[in-house]
């Protein structure tokens, strides 16, 4: 099928309008996300110790009824899209991920598909169809720096395999001469596997892995109930250890920058914040999981961009503005289009643009060192460049009807009106929830002086009272 030709203008138009909307800190958005995430499914072929997944069989396919309209739905992003990132469970193991992608090329020239992987299932055809395609980028699961840990830690897995189906992708690139796709790597750390760093660093080299990201595990209810001692045995709390892997880390990373194209981290920067070690060499602020936020920022975001870029659906429907975030409604509830700017949706942006990170629903455990920080708003100053479209900023209204008509023109001027209104009415339920809890407070403070007064009374003695009621008629006989 031939790819419409306007489907690069739709692309590009709208990663201006998603620039100048981050930039004017707009919490209604009329630009698409950059990046839309699907966790398809979280049945997998192997059995990580450490996966934060329920195993319920759950499926954003399944019935294929109902994945039919769901794919239609998604279509409808395509055309905005830089990347559509795709994860299970294991994609490859996923029933309907075939034909998923088949969808993509009739309606993006880019390559906008990008996996997350652990590797295992990777065989000469889909090596050759990944590069062939192309997809953009394949991100690898790979939680140690050795054989033993590795296929300890990733039950079913092996290592030596998933390093083969690397280099099968590689030499599939080399054979058709093709860049895509970039391949980089994905690290949990451990406590069992922290030291193992530096060697993981080097066998992600030799493997022609492009970027790495370091993340500290996740515990959820789930893997807790599967392994019980999981906390005990995986997570990096003890003071000692903290500081062994703070100190490798510092010594590693600026020679491993120099390596990758990017070596991104996640969740260490509040681990070492609680010990009071040093954090600015991570350059989490900079460098963390934000997909898609290239011309956002020159330097670290001061307010994370991932709520005005991406949309991840999750395998139960949830849909979130990042994968560290609480959801902000359910795709069987309501159409994707409108859980972008879902009530919830425009609350959370609303709340991060004020710092109040933990009341939107960010994640403590990746982004507590965010809390209480807000970015100043930079005012239409979106790299030089101006919106001009539809929900744009203020060109002159006279030159707009004689060049766009008047519907257009009302279009527009109902379509602002539309964003102001949704935009008031969250900045009144934020002063409304602030005033409560000012009413709360004052309410507090009235009860803890009462208490305080009663508690006096009961040390007020008698004998005090008695002698200030001679001393005050000892001075009315002077008077
Ligand atoms: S949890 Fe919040 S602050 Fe952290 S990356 Fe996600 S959206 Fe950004």
């Amino acid at each position: 099928m031939e790819v419409p030709a306007d489907t690069d203008r739709a692309y590009s138009d709208n990663l201006l309008l998603s620039q100048w909307e981050y930039e004017q800190r707009h919490v209604y958005l009329y630009s698409w996300p950059r990046c839309l995430g699907l966790v398809l499914g979280n049945a997998c072929n192997i059995d990580c110790i450490h996966c934060y997944q329920a195993k319920t069989g759950d499926n954003l396919l399944r019935p294929p009824k109902i994945a039919e309209e769901l794919r239609r739905e998604l279509m409808a992003f395509y055309p905005h899209l830089s990347t559509l990132r795709i994860q299970g469970g294991e994609v490859f193991a996923i029933r309907g991920f075939r034909e998923l992608i088949d969808d993509v090329a009739p309606l993006a020239r880019r390559p906008i598909l990008s996996i997350s992987t652990n590797g295992t299932l990777i065989d000469e055809e889909w090596a050759e169809r990944l590069v062939r395609t192309p997809f953009s980028s394949v991100t690898v699961s790979i939680d140690g720096g050795t054989r033993a840990t590795y296929n300890r830690l990733r039950k079913g897995a092996d290592l030596d395999q998933v390093l083969g189906n690397i280099d099968r992708v590689q030499s599939w690139k080399a054979r058709l001469g093709s860049e895509r796709p970039y391949l980089d790597s994905f690290f949990v750390v451990m406590r069992s596997n922290f030291r193992e760093i530096p060697h993981y660093l080097e066998l992600m080299q030799r493997h022609g892995m492009i970027g790495v990201a370091l993340q500290t595990m996740q515990l959820s209810p789930e893997n807790i109930a599967r392994t019980p001692t999981l906390e005990a045995d995986e997570s990096i709390a003890d003071r000692g250890e903290v500081e062994d892997l703070h100190a490798m880390l510092r010594d590693v990373l600026p020679r491993f920058r120099r390596v990758f194209h990017t070596v991104r981290v996640s969740g260490l920067q509040t681990l070492f914040e609680t010990h009071g070690l040093s954090t600015a060499f991570l350059e989490e602020g900079e460098k963390s999981l934000y997909p898609d936020s290239e011309g956002l920022s020159e330097g670290a975001f001061a307010l994370c961009p991932n709520p005005w870029t991406t949309l991840f659906l999750v395998e139960n429907g949830d849909a979130r503005l990042c994968f560290h975030s609480q959801p902000i409604g359910n795709l069987y509830a309501e159409p994707l289009a409108a859980l972008w700017n879902s009530p919830q949706a425009i609350a959370q942006r609303s709340d991060m643009a004020a710092g109040r990170y933990h009341a939107s629903g960010c994640s403590p455990q990746y982004c507590g060192w965010r809390e209480g920080k807000s970015g100043p708003c930079r005012n239409g100053d979106a790299g030089g460049q101006e919106w001009r479209g539809p929900a744009g900023t203020e060109p002159c209204r006279q030159a707009e009807l004689e060049t766009r008509g008047v519907l257009a023109l009302v279009r527009r001027l109902v379509s602002e009106e539309r964003r102001e209104r949704s935009e008031l009415e969250v900045h009144k339920r934020s002063l409304e929830s602030l005033l409560e809890g000012g009413r709360r407070h004052i309410d507090h403070l009235e009860a803890k002086a009462r208490e305080i007064e009663a508690e006096f009374g009961k040390y007020r003695r008698p004998w005090l009272v008695r002698a200030a009621h001679k001393a005050s008629q000892v001075l009315r006989t002077f008077r």
